[in-house]
């Protein structure tokens, strides 16, 4: 039987900033064994050391995390936590800005060095909140959950004056705001036009396409394959609209659907 002691987050971690810190010398054991994302997680606290046991094949079977889950399960969940950690730093600044308590207890260059390893290979600045690999666009393209100013469904349009349907929602974001790509895609369409003004469309797997207008730029070119949480363009107030914001819109096989079914 093989027993580790591994790092448990009792509470949301990513939202643990500024709480009180596990010293170096005392990691627990096991703790060497885990990512350096991983450890910045423990080291930014909410976990508590936990004492879990797994059988030979790996599977947890007391004081488990998550009962039944495999050691690598477990850590890949705190991964997916250290993600929206991750990208918390990003929104304070870091690395650019270091005045974060993190940064009193992680080697700042380790730190940096790390992150930049993380991101290789995917892309920079990617959305952490969407998971890599993911497929299907189940997923907020922006980084900050923003207000629905209007939603999907039937409205006046607020300068034609026109009833019709709304075939999106408009998330407001300020002029330049990261938009991601919510699953892996191909880009289908990259356009302008006085509508829509600068658009873009990304065809997914099992039919599902996401449509993104008003962008003040687009990073991507048509027939470019995209990875899930990849910057795709940066959002604006072109077309026909009222303020800076962005219109998503989601096709399931040629038919709109409410989007809000899918941004989590
Ligand atoms: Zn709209």
């Amino acid at each position: 039987m093989k027993k580790l002691i591994i790092p448990f987050c009792i509470l949301f971690c990513f939202d643990a900033f500024g709480a009180g810190f596990l010293k170096a010398e005392s990691f627990p054991k096991g703790f060497q064994d885990l990512s350096f994302v991983q450890k910045v997680q423990v080291l930014k606290s909410g976990y508590e050391d936990w004492e879990s046991e797994y059988d030979a094949s790996g599977v947890c079977i007391k004081n488990c995390a998550y009962k039944g889950v495999t050691l690598q399960e477990d850590l890949d969940r705190m991964n997916a936590q250290t993600g929206r950690a991750i990208q918390k730093f990003y929104s304070l600044g870091y690395p650019v800005g270091q005045n974060t308590n993190l940064s009193q207890q992680v080697d700042k260059s380790d730190y940096i060095n790390t992150m930049q390893t993380y991101y290789a290979g995917e892309c920079s600045p990617r959305n952490p909140y969407i998971k890599p690999g993911q497929t299907e666009p189940f997923g907020y393209p922006l980084i900050e959950k923003a207000k629905i100013t209007s939603p999907y469904g039937y409205r006046k349009h607020p300068i034609s004056g026109n009833n019709s349907l709304h075939k999106g929602v408009d998330l407001s974001a300020k002029e330049g705001t990261n938009v991601f790509a919510p699953a892996s895609a191909i880009v289908k369409k990259v356009w302008s036009d006085s509508d829509c003004g600068n658009g873009l469309v990304l065809q997914h797997s099992n039919g599902f396409e996401t449509l993104y207008c008003h962008l003040s730029g687009v990073t991507v070119k048509e027939g470019d394959n995209v990875q899930a949480g990849c910057l795709i363009a940066k959002t604006g107030n072109t077309g026909k609209s009222t303020g800076p914001h962005l219109h998503y819109a989601i096709k399931d096989n040629g038919e709109y659907i409410d989007p809000t079914r899918t941004l989590r």
